[in-house]
């Protein structure tokens, strides 16, 4: 029968498999009393786990055993065993050195008279106190159940205990994140650590946070989710297509209560101040999820989650106003800088370019502030998807753009210029207007560790002036020559409009001569820069430096002005003389030249049928139709247009016949060296000849020996500018010139 007894309740075990026995260790020195115990309690289980019972003979088995085994919910010690303290001496070390101040304790003892003393008894937390003959198997039974009891709820509240400390830590982890992403995946995994176990959950949001009353339809999205779930992040909640879920959330969301989906799960509102700002769902119905966390713990729990959802959002809100650039929803230029801030550590080489849009003034003063910015947000979006590459791609200001790619080996300039032309080349739609857009691009060398963010984008920024600058390229590799030309171009500048040292300007006059019979034509306006002390200073750079700061509108009002009244009060000059003006790209661009003109010639009583506008090349290279518009606007006043510095451009003599012009002016520097030079002669030779096929007037610039003369006059050019007839003239020398060409008998105009 013993037998029996001592043989271990196995089905009960398999019974309750899955559920953990409760460790019961009998400490006696007489074996005995192992044996009735294990009788006595034989087939118990209390909570349906059943007890497991260890066995120590001695002090020193006891130790090994509650050292071997973690969680012994009870231990039944004889009181005196070795010596009559034994027992107590145990007690004692379990809890002072082993620290265990869980495990319950009974004390039995075969003698009476060796109850323990009542502070003993409180100081070492000891549950029960017996003599053994007084312990028939009911009041071991009801001892030992009351001592579990015990054992469990001090084991709950240590659960719950470490579990606010998991609470408290991960929350403090929690309010680190600044994405609501990152947030809610902390989340999620969190749950499972504070259910012990893994909880297949999801957290869901809503797209914008509730704020004045404002929520009302915005949808929920899932945020985060582990296990099952995993593949439902980014999906709006509306569209789950699993029913028990997606009506669970909804509902959620509607009554702002814990909704349970039957024995699947439970849905949990986040709830703040504001309102509702999202739901956590997990796999588990309630009564589970309750049970492995606790009622108080989960309410805490997510009302935490509520809170720091609320938080986390206000912080990306706050964080996508500094870093998300609204107009066009790519990065600002602080966020540009950062990822270019964390890039610097890798050691990969990085590239900035910059770029703008050609003439989007223009198009804005066109189609308005509104599609403006509709313009950008899709230019925004075409290099986005241009560039998946990019590091980083952002609105700096206006229309300018940065991006941040890797730079070495993979990348040249070239291959970028021809993404960016190909993205480009279909129209961009705004509403109804079709926009074909050229992107104007300068880039930074491709540096392996930039000492600083700020100094490549200067770098590219500085290269897409000097192609703004030239006109007749799409892009351009920052060279230290540009820095050099940019400041001197600054410190121009800066003279041009510093205060009291402020420039002064004036107009020369340079005679263009009919090369047939070498009376007066024409005269070139030729502005002067000096500063208050006198000192001239060079012209070519001036105009370049108003240019590059946008001056260069009012300083060509101005010349318009005073350079049509002194023409037309100029004496002794006939209808047929000219006046040849100087236009800018920059100027050409601008809506105000159309009133400039016309102001600037009815103040002067001048029709536009006596000037000659001088354009360069490089005006005609985007093809855009603003420059054809003034152009063709100006022809049909009876202006004519000469094509200025002929041949130092980079386009065929072929497409002259598409444009919207009467002549060319020669480039100096073929003048210069066609007497020595074969080949630009031969050059000069077939500009004229196409220019004769087309119909175009042919005048030679800086001519300034009698051969040169001679060589032009001989190829049938039209006109003569240079040092030989006359260099720029201030008026009154001019007055003088013109009376001296009078006087030799050359006719005039
Ligand atoms: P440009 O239009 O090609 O003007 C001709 C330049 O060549 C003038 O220089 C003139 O002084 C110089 N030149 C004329 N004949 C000879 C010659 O026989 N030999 C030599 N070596 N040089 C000669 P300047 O006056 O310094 O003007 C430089 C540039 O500044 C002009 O080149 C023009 O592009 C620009 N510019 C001048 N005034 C204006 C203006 O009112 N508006 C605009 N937009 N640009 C202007
Ligand atoms: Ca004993
Ligand atoms: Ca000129």
């Amino acid at each position: 029968m013993a037998m029996d007894f001592l043989a271990p309740s196995k089905p009960e075990v398999k019974k309750t498999s899955g559920t953990t026995p409760w460790k019961i260790l009998i400490v006696d020195d007489d074996p005995d009393v192992h044996d009735v115990t294990k009788i006595a309690v034989n087939g118990c289980s209390f909570e349906g786990r059943p007890f497991e019972l260890l066995h120590a003979l001695s002090v020193k088995e006891a130790r090994e055993q509650l050292e071997e085994h973690k969680h012994v919910a009870l231990a039944l010690v004889d009181v005196v065993m070795e010596n009559d303290t034994a027992g107590l001496g145990l007690v004692s070390w379990i809890r002072n050195d082993l620290g265990n101040r869980f495990t319950r304790v009974i004390l039995r003892t075969g003698q009476p008279g060796y109850a323990p003393q009542a502070d003993v008894i409180m100081k070492f937390d000891i549950d029960g106190y017996a003599e053994k003959a007084e312990l028939s198997r009911t009041k071991l039974i009801t001892a030992i159940v009351t001592a579990l009891r015990g054992y469990k709820l001090v084991m709950s509240l240590e659960s719950n205990r470490r579990k606010l400390e998991t609470l408290n830590e991960q929350f403090s982890k929690l309010v680190d994140t600044n994405s609501l992403g990152e947030f809610s995946a902390e989340v999620v995994g969190f749950l499972s650590e504070l259910a012990g176990r893994p909880v297949h959950c999801l957290v869901c949001g809503l797209e914008a946070l509730p704020e004045a009353g404002a929520v009302g339809d915005t949808s929920l999205r899932v945020l985060a989710a582990t296990g099952d779930f995993e593949d439902k992040v980014g999906v709006p909640v509306d569209l789950l297509k699993d029913d028990g879920l997606r009506n669970a959330i909804s509902r959620c969301r509607e009554e702002q209560a814990y909704i349970c989906n039957g024995e699947e799960g439970l849905a949990m509102p986040l709830i703040t101040r504001n309102g509702m700002v999202g739901a956590i769902y997990c796999d588990l119905p309630e009564a589970q999820l309750v049970e492995l966390v606790g009622y108080e713990l989960l309410k805490l729990f997510v009302s935490n989650v509520a809170l720091g959802y609320q938080k986390t959002a206000l912080l990306e809100h706050i964080h996508d106003l500094a870093y998300v650039d609204r107009v066009s929803g790519l990065s600002t230029y602080s966020g540009f800088l950062e990822t270019f801030e964390r890039q610097l550590g890798q050691d990969v080489p990085l590239m900035v370019v910059q770029s703008d849009i050609r003439r989007f003034r223009v198009i804005g003063d066109g189609i308005g502030d509104d599609k403006a910015a509709a313009v950008l947000k899709k230019t925004g979006h075409r290099l986005s998807q241009t560039f998946p590459d990019a590091l980083s791609i952002a609105r700096k200001e206006k229309d300018e753009f940065l991006i941040l790619l890797k730079g070495g080996e993979g990348t040249c300039v070239q291959e970028v210029v021809t993404r960016v032309e190909e993205a480009f080349q279909e129209p961009i739609s705004v509403d109804d207007t079709q926009i074909t857009l050229r992107l104007r691009l300068g880039f930074s060398p491709a540096e392996s560790s930039p000492a600083e963010p700020e100094q490549l984008v200067r770098y590219a920024s500085i290269a897409l002036n000097d192609v703004r600058q030239k006109g007749h390229t799409n892009h351009a590799v920052f060279h230290p020559m540009m820095q050099e030309a940019a400041l001197e171009r600054l410190r121009l500048a800066s003279l041009l409009t510093g205060g009291g040292n402020k420039t002064e300007f004036s107009l020369h006059y340079q005679p263009i001569m009919r090369a047939s019979d070498e009376s007066i034509s024409s005269f070139e306006a030729l502005m002067r820069f000096h500063t208050p002390a006198g000192n001239q200073l060079n012209t070519a750079r001036m105009i370049e430096a108003a240019e590059a700061s946008g001056l260069i509108s009012e300083i060509g009002a101005w010349m318009f002005k005073e350079a049509f009244a002194e023409f037309s009060h100029m004496s002794g000059v006939g209808e047929g003389v000219h006046l040849n003006v100087n236009l800018s790209p920059r100027q050409v661009q601008t809506n105000r030249i159309y009133k400039d003109i016309e102001t600037a010639a009815s103040a002067a009583n001048l029709s536009l049928s006596r000037l000659v506008f001088e354009v360069t090349e490089g005006l005609f290279l985007g093809n855009d139709q603003t420059t054809l518009s003034l152009l063709t606007w100006l022809r049909e006043n009876g202006a004519k247009i000469v094509i200025d510095d002929f041949g130092t451009g980079y386009s065929s003599l072929s497409y002259l016949r598409k444009l919207p012009v009467d002549g060319i002016k020669i480039d100096r520097s073929f003048i210069m060296n066609m007497d020595q030079d074969a080949d630009a002669l031969a050059v000069v030779k077939s500009m004229i000849a196409v220019a004769k096929a087309l119909d175009l007037k042919i005048t030679a610039e800086g001519v300034e020996t009698p051969a040169q003369r001679k060589i032009m006059q001989e190829l049938h050019c039209d006109y003569l500018q240079g040092y030989l007839y006359s260099k720029p003239l201030g008026s009154k020398d001019l007055q003088s010139f013109i009376q001296r060409s009078k006087g030799s008998g050359a006719a005039f105009g």
